[in-house]
C-alpha cells in the first residue's frame, strides 16, 4: 500500500477535479456522546476516475459518501464538485445541484414499485423540469442491457435487472459524479460483475466520475485505485490492485 500522497492523483494540470474534499470532519453528536465518524479528510477525485473506497465497518465510509453527495452537511471542511463549493449553497440550489449532476446507486435499488421501469428512468429527467425523449430513455436502457423491459415493474425483474435499472436511472441526467454504496452487495458475483462493467464503463467512454464504497476486494478491483479509511481518516491507496493485493492491503489495516 502506498500511504504517499493519496491527494494527488495524476491529472492534467488544466483540469480541475470532478470532486474535493478538503479537511472533511463529521461529528455526530447525541445524548449517548459524540462520534467523529471523520477526522479531516482531504482528498481530489481526478474527472473520469473509479475509486473504491475501503475500510473496517465503522470508518465512516458511508459518512464519507453521504457528505460528498451534500447528502449530510460535514461538521467542518469544504467538498467543491464541479468547481461548486457545496457549503456555500442553500437547499434548493443543493438539491438542483444533485439532480443534474449526481448519480446514486445503492444496494437496495430504490426503485419505485408502482412505476414501470421506463418511468423509473425517465424520472431523474422529470425531476429537473424536462420531458425525457422516448429514444433517450429507450437508448439508456438499452445500454445497461434491458431492451424490452421498459414495461415491466421492478417486482417482475431478477436483482441484476433491478440494479441495471438503477443504473439506467443514474446515468440519463449524464452526471458528473455517480455515487455508489455497495451497489453489489445483495448480487452474485456473474451479476456484479456486469454492473461494475457497466460502471467502470461511465468513466472510460463518458468521463464520469464514480466513488464507490464497498467491502469487496473482487469488487474494488474494478476501480483504477482503492482508496482506505481507518478510523475517519484516509489510511493510504493501492492503484490497479487485483483482489489478492487489495484484499492483503485490507488486512493489514485492520491489524
Ligand atoms: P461505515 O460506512 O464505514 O461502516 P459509517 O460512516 O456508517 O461507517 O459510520 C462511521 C461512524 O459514525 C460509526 O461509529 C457509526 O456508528 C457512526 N454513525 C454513523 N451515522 C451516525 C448517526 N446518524 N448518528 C450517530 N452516529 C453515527
Ligand atoms: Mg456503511
Amino acid at each position: 500500500m502506498t500511504s504517499t500522497a493519496p491527494t494527488r492523483p495524476t491529472v492534467a494540470p488544466s483540469e480541475p477535479p470532478a470532486l474535493l474534499l478538503d479537511g472533511i470532519s463529521k461529528t455526530y453528536r447525541s445524548k449517548a456522546g459524540s462520534v467523529e465518524a471523520l477526522r479531516g479528510v482531504t482528498y481530489h477525485f481526478p474527472r473520469g476516475s473509479f475509486t473504491a473506497v475501503m475500510g473496517a465497518s465503522g470508518s465512516g465510509k458511508s459518512t464519507l459518501l453521504q457528505c460528498a453527495a451534500g447528502l449530510d452537511k460535514p461538521t467542518n471542511g469544504t467538498v467543491t464538485l464541479g468547481g461548486v463549493a457545496l457549503n456555500g449553497l442553500g437547499e434548493v440550489a443543493l438539491t438542483k445541484l444533485r439532480r443534474q449532476q449526481m448519480g446514486f446507486v445503492f444496494q437496495a435499488y430504490n426503485l419505485l414499485p408502482s412505476l414501470t421501469v421506463y418511468d423509473n428512468v425517465a424520472l431523474p429527467v422529470r425531476l429537473t423540469g424536462r420531458r425525457p425523449r422516448r429514444d433517450e430513455v429507450l437508448g439508456v436502457l438499452d445500454r445497461v442491457g434491458l431492451e424490452g423491459k421498459a414495461k415491466r415493474r421492478p417486482a417482475e425483474l431478477s436483482g441484476g435487472q433491478q440494479q441495471r435499472v438503477a443504473i439506467a436511472r443514474a446515468l440519463i441526467t449524464k452526471p458528473a459524479v455517480f455515487f455508489a454504496d455497495e451497489p453489489t452487495g445483495a448480487l452474485d458475483s456473474g451479476t456484479s460483475r456486469q454492473i461494475l462493467g457497466l460502471l467502470r464503463e461511465a468513466t472510460d467512454r463518458g468521463g464520469q466520475t464514480v466513488v464507490m464504497v464497498t467491502h469487496d476486494p473482487v469488487a474494488a478491483a474494478h476501480a483504477q485505485r482503492v482508496l482506505f479509511l481507518s478510523d475517519g481518516l484516509v489510511a493510504g491507496a493501492l492503484d490497479h490492485g487485483d483482489p489478492a493485493q487489495i484484499a492483503a492491503a485490507m488486512s493489514r489495516l485492520e491489524r
